[in-house]
């Protein structure tokens, strides 16, 4: 079984955060240090540390990851105009919070990052 993070405690509520979503398989809530206007983190309720333990049986469930993400930019008012999801992955990628998640950015023009994708 992988290990919790301070994000199991966010979705069990034992903590306080900003919760934006929640159902059985994924919470919604925003990020503590916010890099656009609007910078949720779509979480799955199980423990997946990252892209690397994803299994063939979690295909739904990523699937929703990013539905849930279209939904919530939709509710917000930002999906025509556009956003960012990301996920990064292991010590390279930037991925300081070992329990999968998908960065929701949105609500302004995004810089462009990196060689610009
Ligand atoms: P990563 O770098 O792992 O892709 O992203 C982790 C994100 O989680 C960061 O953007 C960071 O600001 C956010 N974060 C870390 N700890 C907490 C927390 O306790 N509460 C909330 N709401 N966000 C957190």
């Amino acid at each position: 079984m992988a290990e919790e993070t301070i994000f199991s405690k966010i979705i069990r509520h034992e903590i306080p955060s900003d919760i934006r979503y929640q159902d059985d398989d994924v919470t919604v809530f925003a990020d503590i240090s916010p890099k656009a206007k609007v910078h949720l983190l779509i979480v799955p309720n199980k423990v997946i540390p990252s892209v690397n333990e994803i299994e063939d049986g979690d295909a739904a469930l990523i699937g929703k990851m990013i539905l849930t993400a279209k939904k919530i930019a939709k509710e917000m008012g930002f999906a025509e105009n556009g956003y960012r999801l990301i996920i990064n992955c292991g010590k390279d990628g930037g991925q300081e919070v070992p329990h999968l998640h998908l960065h929701l950015l949105g609500g302004e023009k995004l810089r462009i990052i990196g060689a610009g994708f």
